[in-house]
């Protein structure tokens, strides 16, 4: 059992600057990017990938991808770096 068809699963890359491949997390029914870790909601077997729609979550990591700007940041006012 899949969230995606594995075909199409095989094309998607996440949107972030390295476009790297996407795990399934079928308890979330999301893929989430293995390098970033941006997640994408799967609706009806069709994933969601666009930044406005994805879904940050604490394991979101934007400073690996160096282009923070270019997807959806959680204003948090404090850097841990
Ligand atoms: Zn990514
Ligand atoms: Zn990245």
């Amino acid at each position: 059992m899949s969230l995606i068809d594995a075909q199409l699963k095989a094309i998607l890359v996440c949107p972030c600057p390295h476009h790297a491949d996407l795990d399934e997390d079928e308890a979330a029914s999301q893929l989430v990017c293995t390098h970033c870790h941006l997640g994408f909601e799967v609706r009806d077997g069709i994933p969601i990938m666009m930044l406005e729609e994805s879904v940050v979550s604490d394991a979101y990591q934007p400073e690996k991808c160096g282009a923070a700007d270019a997807v959806p940041t959680v204003a948090n006012g404090e850097t841990s770096s």
